[in-house]
């Protein structure tokens, strides 16, 4: 009954705690320590129980954890940029990193001058800035904010349901 499905786990004021096993979700609820938001279309099944199949969990109480940003990393920043090119605005599973301001004008490898780019429109831009390029970014990168982790692009592609809780395209 317990595939290798995820399960977003979200604090009680809504933001994304973590990703979880189906296993852990499932006893969270039933220890009824955490509430179902999202139903993956589905039942959990056992001879004991039958569940709505999680797909998006929510804490019943807060938990606090020490924040600590993350690593500039490629797959960080792709994470960040929800695998969309922040350039024409597509969604790609083979990315590039873009220095927004290019590194040999002195731009900084940092959170607020790296987003993710597909090759073409790096290819384009080339050592160029955005308005030299006449590119538009379609967000202004920054260090992510908050908990915050990691969801590998398969996973996230098969929860379109989890993008409103993580704020994958429609960032300020
Ligand atoms: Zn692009």
């Amino acid at each position: 009954m317990f595939d290798d499905r995820h399960v977003l786990l979200l604090n009680q004021n809504y933001t994304p705690l973590n990703v979880l096993k189906l296993k852990r979700a499932v006893l969270l609820i039933l220890a009824g320590k955490a509430e179902l938001m999202e139903n993956g279309r589905g039942e959990v099944r056992s001879v004991s129980f039958s569940l709505p199949l999680p797909s998006v969990i929510r804490m019943h109480y807060f938990i606090k954890r020490p924040y600590f940003p993350p690593k500039l990393t490629k797959v960080e920043v792709f994470n960040r940029d929800g695998y969309i090119c922040q350039y024409c605005g597509r969604e790609n599973q083979k990315l590039t990193l873009d220095h927004v301001i290019p590194r040999y004008r002195k731009g900084e490898h940092a959170w607020d001058n790296v987003v993710s780019a597909c090759d073409a429109c790096n290819r384009h831009k080339a050592g160029r800035t955005p308005a030299e390029a006449g590119m538009k970014l379609i967000h202004e990168p920054r260090a992510p904010q908050g908990n915050h982790f990691v969801v590998p692009y398969r996973v996230l592609r098969q929860h379109a349901e989890w993008d409103k809780y993580l704020g994958n395209g429609d960032r300020p």
